[in-house]
């Protein structure tokens, strides 16, 4: 691939890379971080060091945290007209759509998944999260109650709860899907009249950057957003920890997610989880086996496998597991492995070396332990970090390629023999993020939907985010939902009130 000077890129990504330095976004500037540690951006389909941030210190969180308590308190962010927000939400969705090239580039850059998909759906879709909560900042309701308590003199109760913006709020995002998930949690949190620190991951910090530059041309007062990039030991741990925060909203893994979660509790801090997942996908013998197969190999090889709802367990009806598992095969390997900006490209690399070696590993394990590989998991290419889809098979559900969250683009294929069977392997992991299933039986589909313990359900398709459709995961998957109405109300308390007249 050609370096990043060679690339003809839009002029506003060009230039992008012209002016980078050690900045963090705050108060609607950009600020030098106070901090000697830095590290570098890495394109990882040529290995090319592209950017150098910051590893932001606790200082520099911290004026972040007050840059965005101010916008709250001290200039009434939580009470602008709602329309008012409404209309900056829009705004944001425009400007999002109008620099979706630029955008794009960004993220293949860093990230290294396909231009057309970071277009498509990382761009366009945070465009269309905005544009949702948009139309809720002027819909958040209370209640009216009835109550019963005494009062003198023939008095009345007027009892009622209002929704009130929960405060400052630490949004902490991973690097699989970085502009849709800060979308997912700027928008809600936004609407619902909040102010937020966003810390970016580490391997993919730049699209924020654009992200910061379109909040402040978008009108949004100093302080509302605010950007800070660096790691998550450093950084992120300062932003968690911070006292000024009322509410902490993190995507990443299950790991991370519980020493946040124990930090959270001990400042008594709002918190939303959306971690881990080994999702399931169960291919019925009466499905509609060429889509079936067409799902099932989009819905783990997508993203190289970097999507946390990837169905990365096939359990397949025995009398169909060989035809099923040879059509995954041979569509896996007719996908187009190159960089983000070749031709119908179907894969891109890993989003980085230390990723592309935990993926190795984990083949090497499912080797080791006795999986078949019946293809691909080899690294390819001299430059960047490519690697086959790998496709294993097994009938030992225990087996760790079968248990543990890889994260990457392996499938691991196991034979069934009837529903009973498949809901006991399906439900037999510690994560619940999401499930698939594939069956032209209405009775066996509601019953899989009955059964299985996954924040979701998808019968015949692959499962796909939309903003007014609630995600999030149970057991170790998570806490809490993101999007749709739910992930508004997240970012909100109720106070309940009782006027006596
Ligand atoms: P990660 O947990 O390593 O990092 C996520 C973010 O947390 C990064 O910004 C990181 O810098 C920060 N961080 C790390 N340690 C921290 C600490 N101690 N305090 C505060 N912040 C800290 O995850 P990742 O490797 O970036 O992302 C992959 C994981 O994300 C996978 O497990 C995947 O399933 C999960 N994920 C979940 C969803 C969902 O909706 N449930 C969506 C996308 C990704």
């Amino acid at each position: 691939m050609k370096s990043i000077q060679e690339l003809s890129l839009h002029p506003k990504t060009t230039s992008f890379f012209n002016d980078l330095s050690k900045k963090n976004f705050i108060n609607n500037e950009w600020v030098l971080a106070d901090c000697d540690e830095v590290s570098e951006v890495i394109n990882p389909a040529n290995e090319e060091v592209i950017a150098t941030i910051p590893i932001s210190s606790s200082e520099d969180v911290n004026k972040a945290v007050e840059a965005a308590k101010r916008a709250l308190y001290a200039y009434e962010w939580r009470k602008i007209l709602p329309t008012d927000r409404e209309r900056l939400l829009y705004k944001m969705a425009d400007l999002i759509e109008e620099n979706a090239d630029h955008i794009a580039e960004v993220i293949t850059l860093e990230n290294g998944k396909p231009f057309a998909e970071a277009r498509k759906s990382e761009v366009l879709g945070a465009a269309k999260t905005f544009r949702y909560y948009a139309g809720w900042c002027s819909k958040i309701e209370g209640e009216t109650f009835n109550i019963s308590i005494a009062q003198p003199h023939s008095k009345q109760n007027f009892a009622f709860t209002r929704r009130e913006p929960i405060g400052v709020v630490a949004a902490v995002i991973p690097w699989n899907t970085p502009f849709s998930i800060a979308a997912w949690k700027l928008a809600p949190a936004l609407a619902a009249g909040c102010t937020v620190v966003l810390k970016p991951s580490g391997e993919t910090p730049l699209n924020s950057l654009v992200l910061g530059e379109l909040i402040a041309e978008a009108g949004f007062p100093a302080g509302v957003v605010n950007i800070i990039l660096g790691n998550g030991s450093t950084t992120g741990n300062a932003l968690v920890s911070h006292p000024g925060i009322d509410k902490v909203t993190f995507t990443g893994s299950t790991t991370t997610g519980k020493a946040i979660g124990k930090a959270a509790i001990d400042a008594i801090t709002g918190i939303s989880l959306e971690l881990g997942g080994k999702s399931p996908a169960v291919v019925f013998e009466d499905a509609d086996l060429d889509w079936a197969s067409q799902c099932v190999t989009q819905g783990i090889f997508r993203n190289m496998g970097q999507i946390c709802v990837s169905g990365s367990r096939v359990y397949i009806q025995e009398k169909v597991y060989d035809k099923v598992m040879t059509d995954i095969t041979h569509r896996a390997q007719k996908m187009k492995i190159g960089h983000g900006f070749e031709d119908n490209v179907d894969l891109g690399p890993m989003v980085c070396k230390s990723h592309l070696d935990t993926v190795t590993n984990y083949i090497t394990v499912g080797n080791e332990e006795g999986a078949t590989l019946i293809s691909g998991g080899k690294k390819i290419k001299d430059k960047g970090y490519f690697l086959e889809p790998a496709i294993f098979s097994t009938t030992d559900n225990n087996l760790r390629v079968v248990q543990e969250e890889i994260f990457g683009p392996v499938l691991v294929g196991v034979p069934f023999k009837t529903i009973e069977e498949a809901i006991k392997l399906a439900n037999q992991t510690n994560y619940g993020l999401s499930s698939t299933v594939f069956t032209k039986d209405v009775s066996k589909s509601m019953r899989m939907v009955d059964e299985l313990e996954a924040g979701w359900v998808w019968i015949n398709s692959n499962a796909r985010s939309d903003p007014h459709f609630p995600l999030g995961g149970f057991k170790q998957s998570g806490i809490g939902k993101e999007l749709g109405k739910e992930g508004l109300y997240a970012f909100t308390k109720t106070k309940a009130v009782n006027i006596v007249y």
